[in-house]
């Protein structure tokens, strides 16, 4: 199938409330142009160096979402560029993009990236030490946490569902808290072969890559 046809017979199945992000990474400036006039205007990106050659070259218009691994050099060179980051992982980058946004009197998005099956060859905070960089983000003034991200282990559909209900079961226990700086407005969980099941367990932004651009 093409670009546009995996793009409505996506939407076809998605709730309206639910927020989709076209994964484009290692996708050319032109494929992502075709998701572009189909009305996408979300995009995830998880190359610094790839982000920024794509910004170059596509429209204004477009929300650019972080969602890799992010090395605290790199982070100036995104000030202002994304609209959202999904992957702050560490109170060291934290306090990174919180320097380089202050420099630029702006202000970064964020979501806290979770490492919910406690994977080691994955980055993210584990749960149990979500307070300590909480407070660390309450203390910002250039950096607001709009919600919670995990990519969870691969699995069957009940270890599957069993990962993401963990991960609302935080979503909701945080969102019941009062903080500086945080709020739970996001839940970003859910790509090409689980996104349905995350929908259902209380998602509310998937990350779609091979389902609308096919395979990498
Ligand atoms: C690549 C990627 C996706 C999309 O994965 P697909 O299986 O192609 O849909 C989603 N989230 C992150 C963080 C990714 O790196």
């Amino acid at each position: 199938m093409s670009i546009e046809e995996n793009i409505s017979e996506l939407k076809r199945r998605l709730p309206e409330d639910i927020n989709l992000i076209a994964v484009s990474k290692t996708k050319s400036a032109d494929m992502i142009k075709e998701a572009y006039n189909t009305g996408i205007r979300d995009f995830g990106e998880n190359k610094v160096q790839e982000l920024t050659d794509k910004i170059d070259k596509l429209p204004d218009d477009i929300n650019w979402h972080f969602i890799g691994h992010l090395q605290t050099n790199k982070v100036k060179y995104i000030v202002g560029k994304v609209s959202l980051i999904h992957s702050l992982d560490s109170v060291k980058l934290l306090k990174e993009i919180e320097k380089q946004y202050k420099k630029e009197n702006l202000t970064a998005d964020v979501l806290l990236e979770i490492n919910i099956g406690k994977e080691e060859s994955k980055s993210g905070i584990f749960a149990e030490d979500l307070d300590d960089i909480i407070s660390e983000c309450e203390m910002c003034e250039h950096v607001k946490v709009r919600g919670l991200m995990a990519i969870i282990p691969k699995g069957d559909e009940n270890s599957c569902r069993n990962y993401f209900r963990q991960m609302k079961s935080i979503w909701d226990t945080l969102n019941n808290k009062s903080y500086n700086n945080v709020s739970m407005e996001y839940l970003s969980m859910g790509m090409t072969t689980d996104y349905e099941l995350a929908i259902e367990e209380g998602s509310n932004m998937i990350r779609i890559g091979t389902g609308i651009f096919g395979l990498r």
